[in-house]
């Protein structure tokens, strides 16, 4: 794997967290397995602390302030332990790690999102680190595009807004609701 695809990984979880409709053990479990965390068991105990480290991830989307997304990021950086780590495991090639294998499963988590937030920042920029525009969703997401132009979490968000915005411009401002 490339380190560049670990950074967006640790990203692209981050997001994922912060969307999570309900955070419980088995909804946070199965977003780790989804995305190939290694010992995603979660104690009914842990939860609580993902939902804290959840809150303190939310700030390193969508502000587009690069000092603003810094500091976000710097404060996570700083409530991880990060230990860069180079690991073989899986029969992959040797590759670098935020974490040792050893720790437990929220020490992991905490490093591989810190360290995936700071590399997508530095190595591809604050605005990839995204908040939906359209009206009454603001979902998160890390905007892995060629041309880094995403505004919207999903395609879906994106049409429905273009046809609200369509829709506000051909009907007459005077006919009011939906007809
Ligand atoms: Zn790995
Ligand atoms: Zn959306």
């Amino acid at each position: 794997m490339k380190q560049n695809d670990y950074g967006r990984l640790g990203a692209v979880l981050s997001a994922d967290l912060i969307n999570l409709p309900e955070m419980n053990a088995t909804s946070i479990q199965q977003l780790f397995e989804a995305h190939g965390i290694r010992h995603p068991e979660v104690a009914a105990a842990d939860v609580d602390g993902f939902r804290r480290w959840r809150d303190q991830l939310a700030r390193a989307f969508g502000s587009g302030d690069p000092a603003e997304q810094c500091s976000a990021v710097n404060d996570l950086l700083a409530a991880a332990t990060i230990r860069p780590w180079v690991t073989t495991h899986d029969g992959l090639q040797p590759h670098l790690h935020f974490v040792p294998d050893s720790a437990d499963l929220l020490s992991r988590v905490k490093a591989v999102t810190a360290g995936g937030l700071a590399f997508v920042l530095c190595w591809e920029g604050g605005a990839r680190l995204g908040r939906c525009l359209r009206s009454g969703c603001s979902r998160a997401y890390v905007d892995t595009s060629r041309n880094g132009q995403r505004r919207y979490c999903t395609a879906r968000c994106g049409n429905t807004e273009a046809v609200m915005r369509h829709r506000s411009r051909t009907r007459p401002a005077s006919l009011g609701g939906p007809f």
